[in-house]
C-alpha cells in the first residue's frame, strides 16, 4: 500500500481508540453543554473524511490554493555542516506560510458540509488566526477569532491581517491575556453559540479535535513518502524533527511514519531561559499529567496544581499544554523528547538564513536546533519539517542577533 493509499483510506492510522484516549491521554472532559456539539462534529468527521468527493474537494484547495505539494529540499550545505543527509519539508512555502493552512482548511470544508455559518477561533501569535480569516474570506463564513490582549499588542501586523480579511478579532481580557485564556473564551462562545463551529488551531482540545487536525495535517507525512521515494530510493528516512506546541505540524510530519519502528521520531519543544529556571514551555519535559481544555495531556503546573505561565521567545510554542498524541508517544518512547532555548533557536535561525537563504519561523527554528543535539551517520537521511517561515518574526531576529 503506498503512503497515499495509506492517507486516503487508513481512518484510524492514530494510536487512538474509540472515546478518543491515546493510552491513558486524550478523551473529551467537556461541560454537558458541549456534548451535543462534539457528538455532532465526531459524527460528520468521521462520514466526511471517508467520502470521496470531501477529499477531492480537500485535494483541490491544497493543490490549487495551498500550493500543495510542497518541496522536500536537500539543503546541501546544511547537510555539510552536520555530516549527514539533511531534507526540508517547505511548510513555509504554503499559503499564509505555514502548516496551519492545511488544517484550516480541512476543518472549514467540514464546516460547509455541516451547514455552519459562522467559524470560531483562537489565535496566539496570530498564525492559525490569519489562517482561518482566510478560510473565511474563501468560503463566505462569518469569523470571530479570540486573541489574548497582550498577544493584540504584540502581534499587530497579524491582528491586521485578519481585519483585512474581514474577520472579528476579540481582545481577551482575561486571566494573562494570552493563548491559554484566548481558547478558554473561544470554548465559552461555542457554549453560547452551539450552531458555530470552532476550529481549533492545533492537535489538543476535546476529542475528537486531535484526532481530526492530525488527520488534516498528515498530508505532510503522505507527501514526505513518496517526496523520498523518488530522491532517495525509499520511503522512510532515519528521523524526522520537528518542533512541538500544541503538536499539529508534529502530527503531521510524524503520522505516516508512527508505525514505521525504525524511524526515529524527534519532538523538540520549547525551553525558553532553560529548562533548570521557570521560564520555559518544556510540557512534555517538566510538565505533570492534567486537563487542559478538554484533554487529559501533560500540562505545566506549579506544586498546588495551577496552570503555570509558559514562557518561549516564539509565540506559537508558548502553550502550557500539548496535544494527548505527543503526550503518548513522549511517554510510549516512540518518540524521543528535546528542548531547545531561545538562544539555540536564534542561533539555528541564523545559521539556515546564511547556509541555505531559508528564513525560518523560530517555531521551526527550534527544530533545527535539534540538529546541533543529535549524532546522525553520513548515509542517514533526516527530515526537517519548516512549519513556517520567519517573516512574522523579522523584529525578534532583528533584536536578538547579531550583524
Ligand atoms: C503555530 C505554529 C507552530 C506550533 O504549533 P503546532 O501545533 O505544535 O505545530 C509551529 N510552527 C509554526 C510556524 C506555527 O505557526
Amino acid at each position: 500500500m503506498t503512503a497515499t493509499d495509506k492517507h486516503n483510506t487508513f481512518m484510524h492510522a492514530l494510536p487512538v481508540d474509540d472515546n478518543g484516549f491515546y493510552g491513558h491521554f486524550g478523551g473529551a472532559y467537556i461541560p454537558e453543554t458541549l456534548r451535543k456539539n462534539i457528538d455532532e462534529l465526531r459524527e460528520a468527521f468521521y462520514r466526511y473524511a471517508a467520502d470521496e468527493s470531501f477529499k477531492a474537494d480537500f485535494d483541490a484547495l491544497m493543490r490549487d490554493y495551498v500550493g500543495r505539494p510542497s518541496p522536500l529540499y536537500y539543503a546541501p550545505r546544511l547537510s555539510e555542516r552536520y555530516g549527514t543527509n539533511i531534507y526540508l519539508k517547505r511548510e513555509d512555502l504554503n499559503h499564509t506560510g505555514a502548516h496551519k493552512i492545511n488544517n484550516a482548511i480541512g476543518m472549514a470544508l467540514l464546516a460547509r458540509r455541516m451547514g455552519k455559518k459562522r467559524i470560531i477561533a483562537e489565535t496566539g501569535a496570530g498564525q492559525h488566526g490569519v489562517a482561518t480569516a482566510t478560510v473565511c474570506a474563501l468560503m463566505d463564513m462569518e469569523c470571530t477569532i479570540y486573541m489574548g490582549a497582550v498577544d493584540v499588542e504584540r502581534q499587530l501586523p497579524n491582528v491586521q491581517r485578519m481585519k483585512m480579511l474581514g474577520a472579528k478579532v476579540v481582545a481577551v481580557q482575561s486571566g494573562n491575556k494570552t493563548l491559554k485564556d484566548a481558547v478558554t473564551e473561544a470554548l465559552n462562545d461555542w457554549c453560547v453559540n452551539p450552531e458555530s463551529f470552532y476550529l481549533i488551531g492545533s492537535a489538543v482540545g476535546p476529542h475528537p479535535y486531535p484526532e481530526i487536525v492530525s488527520h488534516f495535517q498528515s498530508v505532510i507525512s503522505a507527501e514526505m513518502r513518496s517526496q523520498l521515494l523518488t530522491h532517495t530510493g525509499r520511503e522512510c528516512p532515519d528521523a524526522v524533527i520537528a518542533c512541538v506546541g500544541g503538536g499539529s505540524n508534529a502530527a503531521g510530519a510524524f503520522y505516516h511514519f508512527l508505525d514505521e519502528k525504525d524511524v526515529r521520531l524527534i519532538a523538540v519543544e520549547a525551553a525558553g531561559k532553560g529548562v533548570d529556571t521557570d521560564m520555559h514551555a518544556a510540557t512534555l519535559t517538566l510538565g505533570k499529567e492534567g486537563v487542559l481544555h478538554g484533554s487529559r495531556t501533560m500540562v505545566l503546573q506549579t506544586p498546588d496544581g495551577e496552570v503555570m505561565e509558559p514562557y518561549s521567545i516564539s509565540a506559537g510554542l508558548d502553550y502550557p499544554g500539548v496535544g494527548p498524541l505527543q503526550a503518548y508517544l513522549a511517554e510510549t518512547g516512540r518518540a524521543e523528547v528535546l528542548a531547545a532555548t531561545d538562544a539555540q533557536a536564534l542561533a539555528a535561525a541564523m545559521l539556515l538564513s546564511r547556509l541555505e537563504g531559508i528564513i525560518p519561523a523560530l517555531e521551526s527554528s527550534h527544530a533545527l536546533a535539534a540538529l546541533e543535539m543529535l549524532r546522525f551517520k553520513p548515509d542517514d537521511v533526516v527530515v526537517v519539517n519548516l512549519s513556517g517561515r520567519g517573516d512574522k518574526d523579522m523584529n525578534t531576529y532583528l533584536a536578538n542577533l547579531p550583524g
